[in-house]
């Protein structure tokens, strides 16, 4: 019997990957930890089906009505950022990373530190804090299994190949909400207009990165920290139909694309079930009912987050700390109606600007520590650049 436990169970990776521990054989897994955050109801409903050990939410305030819906069960709760560290910390054999955003480093990094398996959804900590995700994956000897669909892919298509044979990477988008939309009517684009995705069903927060591109710029990053490639190794095209996820280009011209319907339960069901492949409920694709697959290179005036990354790849040290906590903070401004959709990019690069040659960021050993200093000096200042553009 596997130990599993979630981090961040009841948002949309959570609820899939619970999905598939309900289809499981009986006596498959033993769900360790599950994570949450305000919406307690949910939280406590799966720790009762799935009979967890410990339900946490990540909210202090929440640690007596998450008691009371979980009286009787069994079932212990916690409450609070510590809390969220030792549900990490409780033996388990696979870990599933799936908070949103930089609040999923730390439980990342304490899952990691048991030395099993961590299946990878929070590319914000890869981005964040690549090196030290990686160094604590080597030092506690655990393995971290991407899951985000264009980097399973990638994975997927490697398999069995030589690295050193890989000449470039392909990373596909599907545009977003707005791809058909004309460019000048963008800067009136409302949030619930871009809280709505075309091909895939995820939380709201990273659709809007996929409306904005700032989610492939952040996929580009996460490919650069787990896989080593070369900045200029990295490309990204609009594919509409979001069936294929990635393409692998090796030096003899091949290219080997990993295809397949925009369902995330295929790319968490393989980190799930890795090194073997099993069944999945996974609708099979009817190619010949699809009939054309459509390819474009993305419009740097359309998406100009998505340049940002290359950016952010050649600056190396902090910048994907301070990247990703600007963009953050842009996306909070922008759900907040503070900030327009078309403004978010010049925000997040006149931060990355102004704290290019910070002396406190000029770290060389990215820590825990040093991600914090870069992730609150880079929402300070585009809270600031934000209030300048107010004004
Ligand atoms: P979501 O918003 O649906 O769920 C987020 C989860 O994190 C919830 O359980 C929530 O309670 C918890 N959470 C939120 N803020 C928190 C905090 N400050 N501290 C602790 N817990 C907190 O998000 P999602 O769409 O499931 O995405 C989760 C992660 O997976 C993100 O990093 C996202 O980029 C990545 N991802 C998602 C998809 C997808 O299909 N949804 C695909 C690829 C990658
Ligand atoms: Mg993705």
């Amino acid at each position: 019997m596997r130990r599993l436990s979630i981090l961040g169970a009841t948002g949309s990776i959570g609820q899939n990957t619970l999905d598939l521990v309900r289809r499981a054989p009986e006596g498959a897994y033993r769900v360790a930890a599950l994570t949450g955050g305000r919406n307690i109801a949910q939280l406590a409903r799966d720790a009762r089906e799935f009979k967890a050990e410990i339900a946490v939410t990540a909210h202090d305030d929440l640690l007596e009505p998450l008691r009371d819906a979980l009286a009787g069960s069994g079932v212990e709760a916690g409450a609070g950022a510590g809390a969220l560290i030792d549900a990490a910390e409780r033996p388990a054999d696979w870990t599933m990373s799936a908070i949103v955003g930089a609040a999923g480093l730390a439980p990342g990094l304490a899952a990691l530190g048991q030395g099993g398996t961590l299946a990878l959804a929070n590319k914000e900590s890869l981005v964040a804090a690549g090196p030290l995700m990686m160094r604590r994956a080597r030092v506690a000897g655990a393995r971290i299994l991407p899951v985000d669909s264009e980097h399973s892919a990638i994975f997927q298509a490697l398999a069995g190949e030589d690295s050193d044979a890989v000449s470039r990477v392909v990373i596909t988008a599907s545009g977003g909400a707005f791809r058909d939309r004309p460019l000048k009517d963008l800067h009136r684009a409302s949030v619930a207009e871009a809280s709505c995705h075309p091909n895939w069903n995820m939380g709201q927060r990273i659709t809007i990165d996929s409306a904005s591109m700032f989610n492939k710029a952040l996929e580009v990053i996460e490919a650069r920290e787990y896989f080593g490639f070369d900045p200029d190794q990295i490309e990204v095209l609009i594919h509409p139909q979001s069936i294929i996820h990635a393409l692998v280009g090796f030096r003899d011209g091949g290219l080997m694309a990993h295809v397949g319907p925009p369902d995330m339960r295929h790319a968490i069901g393989y980190a799930l079930n890795w090194p073997e492949r099993r069944a999945l409920p996974v609708e099979p694709l009817d190619l010949a009912r699809i009939g054309r697959l459509d390819f474009t290179a993305p419009d740097p005036a359309r998406y100009p987050a998505l340049g940002l990354a290359w950016h952010v790849m050649r600056a190396g040290g902090l910048a994907g700390a301070v990247f990703n906590a600007a963009k953050e903070r842009a996306l909070d401004h922008f759900i907040a109606g503070r900030v327009g959709f078309m403004e978010m990019a010049g925000l997040v690069e006149a931060v990355l600007d102004s704290l290019e040659a910070h002396p406190d960021l000029a770290a060389p050993e990215i820590t825990l520590e040093t991600v914090r200093r870069a992730d609150h000096l880079a929402r300070q200042q585009l809270d600031a650049h934000a209030i300048l553009r107010a004004e």
